[in-house]
């Protein structure tokens, strides 16, 4: 095959990056050995930022906003290189809109009662040293995005990060404590361990200077820390399931669902895994999907071997999550078009590829009978997780009742899944949606404990 100028460039411009991320400053602010170490010293900066006026603090945040803009390609370019996951473009959108709408200490808010008996106050402060347990799939974004949550609310931090993306969290850390003495913070806002496992984790929930965990990842994660024994914010697993009926815009239902489900290859927990769509429109969706947004039509053949190969013995193959349509498709011996991005097909929603949270650009669409049918299979397919949904309608008796039945943290009408984090949509952005402990997108608010300051009899002056 000839090599094409474009094709040239494509090259050069990955050299570049791979050297960009080798000169990448190699500083550990903030690394350990033990755990009970990186512990000590989260608690002793955290008696620092304690003292600190909110101007302090979200002086620091500003400056972790500037660095993540600066290394947001050298982050995104590590994540994939270390993980296997995801893709490098969707990656930079996802830190810059980690800096730009991760709300700071403007979220620490004060709720006042004024009247004859007085002045009542509820403040939020902060819980101390918080414990936080972070996935693979969004390693330095949900650590950034944790990071200025924990601090506007006063709190420092102790990651326990996947093994499998300990080089680009300990990136992020390193990050935000560079930021930190820049302006003129501590350091040691986030800490973490070199090698974290298990055991790492089981000594950060059981340590007595950690009085709040949260947790983002799949469900065992969130079970261990809701059985610790101390406050747990749990932000698990999801299946967004995407319905869509006979009075949606069925063109623009298509291009928001792939546009949404391929983003980052799939791996935000908010993306869209499956369609159920009522049986009016299925084929005018899929036609949409396959003729204007580059999708590949899995014969039963196809689906057979992709199950065979994503959920190798019964299990989901970790070497495929997060891999483009191409990629997957490759695995199965197709030589897919360059311009593909999302492997259809239409199945029951038993379809283990259907059932089963995925995190790849693999998208099964149900056949309902009628929208009460879509709802019913929806809320099936969601498996009791109550993190996110979407539904494509105009009919708002329809949206109302499949917002009740879904009962989600997250219900996207009529956009991409990921305008709930606040890309192509309004509102703030986290990484950590807590979804079974009821949180629901946490903020700095979140990490505070809520405090009753009340004077007696005076300072009411109307
Ligand atoms: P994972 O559950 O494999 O790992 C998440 C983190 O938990 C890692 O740091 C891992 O080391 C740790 N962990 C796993 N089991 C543990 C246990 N028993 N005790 C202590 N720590 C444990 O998840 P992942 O593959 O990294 O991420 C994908 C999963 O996370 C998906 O299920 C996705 O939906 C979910 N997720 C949820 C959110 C959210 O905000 N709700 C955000 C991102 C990812």
């Amino acid at each position: 095959m000839p090599i094409s100028e474009s094709m040239v460039q494509d090259i050069v411009q990955e050299v570049m990056a791979k050297m960009q991320i080798a000169d990448a400053p190699t500083g550990k602010h903030g690394v350990f050995k033990e755990m009970n170490d990186a512990i000590e010293a989260a608690k002793k900066s955290e008696l620092i930022v304690k003292k600190m006026s909110m101007d302090q603090r979200e002086k620091i945040i500003t400056c972790i906003r500037k660095k993540i803009k600066e290394n947001a390609e050298v982050m995104a370019r590590m994540g994939v290189d270390e993980t296997g996951m995801g893709n490098v473009g969707d990656k930079i959108l996802k830190h810059h809109l980690v800096a730009d709408k991760t709300p700071g200490t403007e979220d620490i808010t004060t709720t006042a009662w004024s009247g004859d008996r007085g002045l009542t106050l509820i403040e939020m402060g902060p819980f101390g040293v918080i414990g936080a347990i972070t996935p693979c799939t969004n390693p330095s974004e949900t650590v950034l995005c944790n990071t200025i949550g924990m601090l506007a609310g006063g709190n420092t931090v102790v990651f326990n990060p996947h093994p499998a993306a300990i080089k680009t969290s300990i990136f992020a850390i390193n990050l935000v404590n560079e930021a930190s003495l820049e302006a003129g913070g501590p350091d040691n806002i986030a800490v973490t361990v070199e090698h974290p496992t298990l055991e790492t984790s089981n000594i950060m929930m059981k340590h007595k200077d950690i009085p709040l965990i949260a947790a983002t990842g799949g469900p065992g994660v969130v079970t261990a820390v809701l059985s610790s024994g101390k406050r747990g914010i749990g932000a698990g697993a999801g299946n967004p399931p995407a319905v869509v009926d006979e009075t949606a815009d069925i063109r623009k239902a298509a291009q928001d669902i792939v546009n949404g489900c391929t983003f980052d290859n799939n791996l935000p927990c908010i993306a869209e895994k499956e369609v159920v769509a009522v049986s009016s429109v299925v084929d005018e969706l899929m036609h949409y999907m396959l003729t204007e947004n580059d999708c590949y039509l899995a014969s039963k053949e196809e689906q057979d071997k992709l199950t065979e190969v994503v959920l190798a013995g019964g299990k989901l193959n970790r070497k495929c999550v997060g891999r483009d349509a191409r990629t997957l498709l490759s695995m199965i011996g197709v030589n897919a078009p360059a311009n593909i991005r999302c492997i259809i097909f239409e199945g029951p929603k038993e379809h283990p590829l259907i059932t089963t949270e995925l995190m790849m650009p693999i998208l099964g669409i149900v056949r309902a009978k009628d929208f009460d049918d879509a709802v019913e299979q929806a809320v099936w397919l969601e498996h009791g997780n109550r993190h996110s949904a979407h539904i494509h309608s105009k009919n708002v008796d329809n949206i109302t009742k499949y917002a009740k039945a879904i009962d989600t943290a997250i219900l996207v009408k009529n956009g991409p899944s990921y305008s709930a984090l606040g890309f192509g949509g309004e509102g703030y952005c986290t990484f950590t949606i807590a979804s079974r402990t009821g949180e629901g997108l946490t903020s700095a608010s979140t990490f505070t404990k809520r405090r009753r300051c009340v004077m007696s009899d005076s300072l009411c002056i109307r």
